[in-house]
């Protein structure tokens, strides 16, 4: 007898599912979300399963509206230069900021209003493209929209935690800057004064050569006075640069982290009843004796409905098959043998296996992005930043290589999505929850693929006079027009290009081992 959920007329709507599935967990209001999205993401995730969405919406908006109001008291405090309990001063910094908004909107009306509402349509649309990346880790099985709307509905309740990041980063820019400020007006440096040239100065005349000699002095002189200003300044103002850059990058990877966290929590639906497929040719086993075979293609049911079949990753048997061994099997499976390694994945049963094994390959990723960046500043500046770091830029090849994990991880996301919207169909299997475990299994393809891009970017710098070349040579109508260095970034473009779409491929192979899974 196979029952669906349309003859099952007790439990229907979503929220009374949930209720069957769970119902010891506590319900939050959704208001709850302004301080929970980045205290407990999970628990508040897993409690607000139940909200509609416009009150969500509701949410999201007040949390945009006080990461307003927040950047303009950053925006304040920096201009006013004082310390953030000064309140006298930023409030009359915030006034002036207010009076300046007022001057543009009369004077500009029509700016103001593009400009707000631009703004309003960047935040929105960013909103629901996080939205959208977050199906693949909120679905469960369910309709294909029911996980869109989850995703939706988790990253709107969850808008609230870019407000400590925002706070923690202009907080740490905002306070070097005072204390740099504060640094220059109680130090008294002398700056020696540039020489000036005699009135008729003639080149080659002994005149001339003194004015020289008295600017190599000069040169020295200030060169000297600059490493005893540099050598006096506190470390942490030496450094100012590169702690903002860090201070970005951890802003960063917590908001990414905490993100996840809340978009991969416990959705409570129960599985839905499906007829029972058959694995290899999604034929319908329901009247099929357990020791027979397919009648379509001839496979034993065993291979479909027996206890063998979706046994999970090697990664969900590490600990009987060994970490480093679970682990490589995966990388190894789900590059080469894409489709038999979707066919071990499970569908409708809740796995949090890939979650980790994705942590896993971030460190790895972060390194690889790090030493490309690297490479790539050594490639074009041919200079050693470890020698005298004057431009911070130590701390932004970690903010890039953050700011590359976190790209990295938004493909991954899209990937997933994209699987699972590619295989969605009302009276099919939702592919979603296998989609974003193709996705995570293939991280050590995101590692490769890092790795290459920043060895492609040395390798198109060093290789700028063959470039120079070709483009002379061949000077193919528009690129001529760009120069070489336009055909330097389209090679490089081009042949990133070439790796996103093998990995969207093999996250679509993955998903597609799973059409008829019945786990
Ligand atoms: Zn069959």
């Amino acid at each position: 007898m196979i029952r669906t959920q349309e003859d099952n007329p007790t439990i229907q709507s979503t929220a009374e599912r949930m209720a069957a599935a769970c119902p010891a967990e506590p319900r939050w209001s959704p208001w709850a979300a302004l301080i929970m999205a980045w205290v407990r993401p999970a628990t508040l995730a897993r409690r607000t399963n139940h909200v509609p969405l416009w009150k969500a919406y509701l949410v999201h908006l007040t949390a945009v509206f006080l990461g307003t109001l927040l950047v303009w008291f950053l925006v304040a405090w920096s201009k006013s230069d004082k310390l953030p309990w000064d309140v006298t001063a930023i409030t009359l910094m915030l006034v002036d900021l207010a009076h300046h908004i007022v001057r543009e909107y009369r004077n500009w009306p029509q700016d103001f209003y593009l400009w707000v509402f631009g703004t309003f349509l960047v935040i929105e649309g960013s909103a629901l493209l996080t939205a959208f990346l977050a199906a693949g880790w909120a679905a469960t099985d369910e309709p294909f929209r029911g996980s869109l709307a989850a995703g939706v509905r988790r990253t709107w309740l969850g808008t609230s935690l870019l407000l400590p990041a925002i706070l923690f980063v202009g907080s740490t820019g905002n306070t070097l800057n005072y204390l740099s400020n504060d640094w220059q007006r109680s130090s008294r440096i002398q700056w020696p004064m540039p020489p000036q040239p005699p009135p008729d100065l003639q080149k080659g005349t002994p005149e001339w050569d003194a004015y020289q000699q008295q600017e190599v002095d000069y040169n020295r002189a200030w060169q000297a006075v600059l490493r005893e200003y540099e050598r006096a300044m506190p470390w942490y103002l030496r450094h100012a640069q590169t702690l903002i850059g860090m201070a970005s990058a951890l802003a960063l990877a917590w908001a990414i982290w905490t993100w996840l966290c809340g978009a991969s929590a416990e959705r409570g639906l129960p599985p839905r009843d499906h007829p029972p497929l058959c694995e290899w040719c999604g034929y319908n086993l329901s009247h099929a004796p357990a020791d027979g075979r397919c009648s379509e293609c001839g496979r034993p049911v065993e291979e479909s409905l027996g206890p063998d079949v979706r046994a999970g990753s090697p990664w969900e048997h590490r600990a009987v098959v060994g970490r480093w061994r679970a682990w490589r099997l995966c990388a190894w499976e789900a590059m080469i043998r894409p489709i038999s390694f979707g066919r071990r994945l499970r569908l409708r049963t809740r796995v949090t296996a890939h979650g980790w094994y994705l942590a896993s390959c971030i460190p790895l990723l972060m390194a690889c992005a790090w030493v490309g960046w690297f490479g790539f500043y050594v490639a074009i500046e041919k200079r050693n930043p470890f020698e005298a770091d004057n431009q911070g830029v130590l701390g932004v090849f970690s903010m890039a290589a953050v700011f590359t994990a976190g790209f990295l991880t938004a493909v991954l996301c899209l990937g997933a999505s994209f699987a699972g919207f590619l295989f969605a169909s009302p009276d099919r299997r939702n592919l979603l929850p296998v989609a974003i475990q193709a996705a995570a299994y293939l991280g050590p393809f995101l590692v490769l693929w890092t790795l290459f891009a920043g060895l492609a970017a040395v390798a198109v710098v060093l290789l700028e006079p063959v470039y120079r070349e070709i483009s002379q040579r061949v000077g193919v109508g528009l690129l001529q027009l760009f120069g070489p260095s336009a055909l330097q970034r389209l090679s490089w473009v081009l042949a990133n290009m070439g790796w996103l779409i093998v990995y969207l491929y093999l996250v679509a192979r993955i998903t597609s081992g799973a059409r008829c899974a019945n786990r």
